[in-house]
């Protein structure tokens, strides 16, 4: 697993994150890769300009057929159960976005 320097802002709750770990490794995150808050537990899309956005409904529903959604929620919550909530992304990165 990868952690990357990034220098991002949820489009959710407005946490700022300063790295992000992807659960492949596939190098740094790109345009269409998705991750996940690891504050507020929501998906972001990086942007051509390695900020995010919201996800579009689309890009939902691809990331649902390529991981298991539930498996992924409930690492979040143990990880906010560990306090490990400071300062990242989490998610993969890579989610069958390209
Ligand atoms: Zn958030």
């Amino acid at each position: 697993m990868g952690t990357y320097e990034t220098d991002t802002v949820c489009p959710h709750c407005h946490t700022h994150h300063d790295r992000a770990s992807s659960i492949k490794d596939e190098g740094e995150p790109g345009p269409g890769d998705m991750s996940m808050c690891i504050q507020c537990g929501r998906w972001a899309t990086f942007d051509q300009h390695q900020g995010l956005r919201k996800p579009t409904a689309e890009e939902m529903a691809r990331l649902g057929r390529d991981f298991d959604l539930p498996k992924l929620h409930l690492a979040w919550v143990m990880a906010i159960a560990r306090g490990d909530t400071k300062g990242g992304m989490k998610g993969p990165m890579r989610g069958g976005a390209r």
